[in-house]
């Protein structure tokens, strides 16, 4: 990743340690008959996967799921041989001998993903372990009833179906009708693979119930400490601190105009502090609207619209000199999590992790620091 960040001007704490415990969390909830894997793709949703994956490890953690065959050839180098790293998206064209070669399993997507991969079992010698992806009804990835059919009555030499799996399109709402059927779906689907182990529970999977968890459970967001359950009290750690440097901080009259298009004028003699960080961290342009930074436990608006590497807020709450240059303020922390910080900005956890930028300063904590913890603490599953 960014390997210098010398004089960084925000600081994203990562703590492994609590990645380490939502893993475990995860893995007693499911019990000890159900596989546990982690599912690390994109960079470990932003966190960095060489830092993330062997904290999972340490954790006991022995099934991967990434979503590119590079980022699991990357992976293979970074864990011991005893792990099983899967490739979600299945086999791009012409990478079937390196997949083989290192003993990543790819997920068979389509009729087309296993011939290119029983090819390659002819071309090694040997018989290739696989996932077969069914598709129980979100339309995006995986075989067909049809081809299904095809794949088990014309069995292509050379694949070891080691598992069967699905993915469900409204984990998250656990009443939604969608999760029965695509669960009644997938059991009739996976029915045809006699022996074959089965998942269909990703993070919010996991708390639909146990019938939800099959032989193994593919969460990534809940080790991050996004919530399972929206709306609902986050059983899972929060695993990061984000800060920001104040940069400068003036004071100003009523009537001043504040940022990109003067969308904000304002209506009494106001102080104002510029940030060191905007769009281009990850911070998007959206959060300008409801987006709140945090000093001391006192809430700083935004003032006016995120520039691409600065942001204002007003913080005229505060006692006069509380903040100057060099200042931390929180992003994220105990008074705003990921989601908070998501829904601010009008989208989801998943996609305010996996956009925080590349200029931050990176700390990885092994130890758990109880302190910035603060809410949203752990309760019992
Ligand atoms: C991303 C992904 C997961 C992990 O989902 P979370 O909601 O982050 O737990 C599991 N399975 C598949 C197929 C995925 O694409």
């Amino acid at each position: 990743m960014n390997d210098v960040v010398q004089h960084a001007s925000a600081v994203l704490t990562i703590d492994l340690a609590g990645i380490g415990r939502n893993y475990r969390l995860l893995a007693g909830k499911v019990g000890p008959t159900v596989t546990c894997a982690g599912v690390v793709k994109a960079d470990a949703y932003g966190l960095g996967a060489d830092r993330v994956a062997p904290a999972l490890y340490q954790a006991g953690c022995r099934s991967f799921f990434v979503a590119h065959l590079d980022e699991a050839l990357d992976l293979r180098r970074q864990l011991p041989r005893d792990v099983t790293i899967y490739v979600l998206n299945g086999l791009p064209l012409g990478g079937e001998g390196d997949c083989a070669a290192v003993g990543i399993v790819p997920v068979l997507n389509s009729l087309d993903q296993a011939q290119a991969w029983s090819q390659q079992a002819r071309e090694s010698g040997r018989k290739l372990a696989a996932v077969v992806q069914v598709d129980s009804g979100m339309s995006r990835l995986g075989m067909t009833a049809r081809e299904v059919t095809q794949f088990v009555e014309a069995p292509l030499p050379g694949i070891d179906v080691t598992l069967v799996m699905s993915h469900l399109a409204c984990a998250d709402e656990a009443a939604h009708p969608a999760n029965e059927y695509q669960q009644n779906t997938f059991a009739a689907l996976a029915q045809r693979f006699p022996g074959g182990r089965k998942s269909l529970a990703n993070s919010s999977g996991i708390f639909i119930g146990g019938g939800f968890h099959h032989d193994l459970v593919r969460p990534g967001a809940a080790l991050y400490g996004i919530n399972p359950l929206p709306g609902q009290v986050n059983p899972m750690l929060p695993v990061l601190r984000l800060t920001a440097q104040v940069v400068q901080v003036r004071d100003v009259e009523a009537g001043a105009h504040v940022g990109y298009g003067w969308t904000l004028e304002t209506v009494r003699p106001t102080r104002l502090a510029t940030l060191a960080i905007g769009y281009a961290d990850g911070l998007q342009r959206a959060f300008g609207t409801n987006g709140a930074v945090y000093f001391r436990g006192k809430r700083l608006p935004v003032a006016g619209r995120v520039s691409m590497d600065s942001l204002i807020v007003d913080c005229s709450e505060l006692p006069e000199g509380a903040l100057a240059r060099g200042s931390q303020v929180e992003i994220i922390g105990g008074h705003q999590t990921i989601d908070d910080l998501a829904s601010a900005a009008g989208t989801i956890g998943y996609e305010m992790l996996t956009s925080l930028g590349r200029r931050y300063e990176r700390i990885y904590a092994e130890e758990i620091d109880t302190r910035w913890r603060g809410r949203a603490g752990m309760t019992a599953l």
